[in-house]
């Protein structure tokens, strides 16, 4: 049974905003959005009235439509506690351990730091759906601009630790140029061979590449593989410990063109 109907609305130049209907109750959220016109206008065209934001974290092409949405529909915002200070409108600040019903449906919020403090995923453990924001990225992550690499390994092994049919919704379209960089690091990595043929073929359709699937990040996403020996090898770095590979393959990207 379909738990949730998901609209991915492009925003922006490069975000994707989850519009997310529980198909039992009719609640819908928004998760992270980018810009109010657009989702306004987008939900209005699904006919969708929406009584709940969640955002991940504090950067404004996550939470740049949350007033004006809220005056609009007067919905509830939820968003990390350890960033309440720089989320607009929040009502209900969640941490690690919380959990947050949408409709029917309960979310589990992890904590995740990394890209920033206090970055938040929820789990939708019902429906085998988790919203990372930009912790996890399709064949990426994100970048460390307020975390270290031991805090963001350990944020992405959480999300790594979900079944693997969870299928992942992150908040960029990014997947055509972190496949060409994880090719460059993990040339011998079949399984990232073919996803490079399929996501070529998806974006020169401009179908977008996300939602993901957890079982396809471990096998295509460097990120999750710094401790795949296959992996390590193929970075030069056998014997070195999985943050120090995760490190390394962070600082390779940053400085990839
Ligand atoms: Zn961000
Ligand atoms: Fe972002």
């Amino acid at each position: 049974m379909t738990m949730f109907d998901i609209h991915l609305l492009p925003c922006l130049s490069d975000n994707y905003v989850p519009l997310v209907r529980d198909c039992a109750t009719g609640t819908v959220a928004i998760v992270d959005p980018a810009d109010a016109e657009a989702v306004a206008a987008e939900l209005d065209r699904l006919g969708w009235h929406p009584s709940l934001i969640l955002n991940t974290h504090h950067h404004f092409d996550h939470v740049g439509g949350n007033l004006e949405l809220k005056a609009r529909y007067g919905l509830t915002i939820v968003g990390p506690a350890r960033e309440a200070d720089r989320i607009p409108g929040i009502d209900r600040a969640v941490a690690g351990g919380d959990t947050v019903m949408l409709g029917a449906e309960a979310g589990h919020v992890f904590d995740v730091p990394g890209h920033t403090a206090g970055h938040i995923a929820y789990w939708f453990e019902g429906a085998k759906t988790v919203f990372v924001g930009d912790t996890l990225f399709a064949a990426g992550c994100g970048r460390l601009f307020e975390g270290t690499p031991a805090q963001m390994w350990s944020s992405l092994n959480k999300l790594a630790d979900l079944p693997g049919d969870t299928l992942v919704y992150c908040a960029h379209e990014y997947t055509e140029s972190n496949i060409r960089f994880a090719r460059s690091v993990d040339p011998e990595n079949a399984a990232l061979h073919v996803r490079e043929v399929s996501v070529h073929a998806a974006r020169r359709l401009n179908e977008p590449t996300v939602p993901t699937t957890i079982a396809v990040e471990l096998a295509t996403n460097p990120f999750l593989r710094a401790d795949v020996p296959d992996f390590v090898r193929a970075m030069h770095m056998s014997g070195a410990d999985p943050i120090t590979v995760f490190a390394a393959t962070r600082k390779a990207k940053d400085n990839f063109r």
